[in-house]
């Protein structure tokens, strides 16, 4: 059957591979796979054709008899907590390309405990979508207005301000800088920094659709003025946000930018402190370092490895209980605010633990030996991507292997992973290392490994 959602909702350009059309009839689908009546929080992002999917998508709620609320632009976790918190609805949709560049929309579906809905719902929806079985209601029961729903901003803040010590935090007077990538990011975190007593010194803070600051994905290429503003103005720390604001990533008081399983190994020995009745498992995709499974075993944290995308892990966290859900880029999940990834939470989190332990987050972030990483990918077919991954299992079969998604294989030094993409066709390669001519080695047996492959195609 022909796909609709990649890893994380429908994604496109916009009248390229998304358009009017696609959107009302996926609003159609979503409303007969949810069923009549259901009520659905509709957010989205600063993107240009936003207003084109919106309304397309609420009309076709609407068509099958279903019920949309708009609350305008929020990010995504604002939308998925005030689904969970306040249970008027059996869903949500948000309009966002997430970190894509510029040009990129796309349509998150959110289920009624505020998780993104479980890959088999996904399944469903593609189903109905492609074989136009959308159920329609008569005339007399069609809806009449457009319904607001406009306090999420405030549900959302005042949700995340209850899960930290405002006090002691307000105590400590802390300099945040924030990198909005001119998104929806601006409207909460700056307010989330100003309430917890911090002075929030915002850069690419305006709604833009142009993303004239950097591309939206937060990573250290991006993220390197908002570093410097971090220096400059000897702030505490720096957070830059991706363009619906569920990713965060976060910049030490030296300026230094550290990817989110850096952030773990911060974050979660302090949650367990904090938190002594949650289990102390934290859950990862198998593309973050393996370097934090020791890291964590020293406070008495255990790490469980799943495949690489935030709904399995969030999912999993809700079904087996934990202190924390992480990805590598980013996301943060913090289960007693919500089980998705929330970048202005992770930010409140920062900010509680600078203020509860008095420590520099350097030196927090400094638990974390200096490696050098390779983050590569290679053009392949899948089944050919499919056979290297079958290869490199036999080639490194004596060393410990976690073949879930891909295969990673960890080394006493470090850790090498192989992954066909889920939504291109490349084969990805991550390596992590102590050594950079182990590193290299490494690299250059995947790169024989694939040569040989290729060649016996020919
Ligand atoms: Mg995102």
């Amino acid at each position: 059957m022909a796909r609709l959602f990649g890893t994380d909702g429908v994604r496109g350009v916009i009248n390229e591979n998304l358009n009017a059309e696609m959107a009302l009839k996926l609003g159609m689908a979503i409303c007969t796979t949810f069923g009549e009546g259901s009520r659905f929080l509709v957010g989205r992002d600063v993107r240009l054709g936003g207003d084109i999917l919106i309304k397309a998508v609420v009309s076709g709620l609407e068509s099958g008899g279903c019920t949309p609320y708009l609350c305008g632009y929020a990010p995504t976790p604002a939308v998925q907590y005030a689904i969970r918190s306040t249970q008027l609805f059996d869903g949500g949709i948000v309009v966002t390309a997430s970190h894509n560049p510029p040009m990129y929309n796309g349509i998150k579906v959110i289920d009624s405990d505020g998780i993104e809905v479980p890959r088999e719902k996904e399944r469903e929806i593609e189903k109905v979508f492609f074989e136009e079985r959308f159920s329609r209601v008569p005339w007399f029961k069609g809806d009449l207005s457009e319904r607001m729903f406009a306090e999420v901003l405030d549900i959302y803040v005042k949700g995340i301000i209850e899960q930290v010590d405002k006090n002691k935090i307000r105590e400590k007077h802390l300099t945040v800088v924030f990198d909005g990538a001119n998104s929806v990011g601006s409207l909460v975190i700056p307010r989330v920094i100003r309430l917890l007593g911090g002075k929030p010194i915002s850069l690419n803070a305006h709604l833009d659709p142009y993303f004239p600051g950097r591309e939206p994905e937060p990573t250290p290429e991006t993220l390197a003025l908002a570093a410097q503003l971090v220096k400059a103005s000897s702030a505490d720390f720096g957070v830059g946000v991706d363009g619906d604001a569920d990713r965060a990533i976060f910049i030490d008081d030296r300026g230094n930018v550290y990817w989110g399983d850096r952030t773990a190994v911060v974050l979660a020995p302090f949650l367990k402190e904090r938190n002594p009745e949650l289990p102390p498992v934290v859950y990862t995709g198998v593309s973050s370092s393996s370097f934090i499974e020791d890291l964590l075993r020293e406070h008495g944290i255990k790490v469980v490895w799943l495949k690489v995308g935030s709904v399995d892990i969030s999912r999993e966290l809700v079904d087996k209980g934990g202190l924390l859900g992480f990805e590598e880029n980013g996301g943060i999940m913090y289960p007693p605010h919500q089980p998705v990834r929330d970048a202005a939470m992770g930010t409140a989190l920062m900010m509680q633990l600078i203020a509860e332990k008095s420590v520099k987050l350097s030196e927090e972030y400094s638990r974390f030996p200096r490696t050098y990483v390779i983050k590569t990918k290679y053009p392949l077919t899948r089944d050919l991507a499919v056979n290297v991954v079958e290869r490199v299992k036999q080639e490194f079969s004596s060393f410990r292997t976690i073949p879930i998604d891909g295969v990673k294989v960890i080394f006493d030094d470090g850790w090498l992973l192989v992954r066909p993409s889920g939504t291109e066709p490349v084969l990805r390669v991550m390596i992590e290392m102590l050594n950079e001519k182990r590193a290299k080695e490494i690299k250059a047996k995947i790169e024989s490994t694939i040569h040989s492959i290729r060649g016996v195609v020919g």
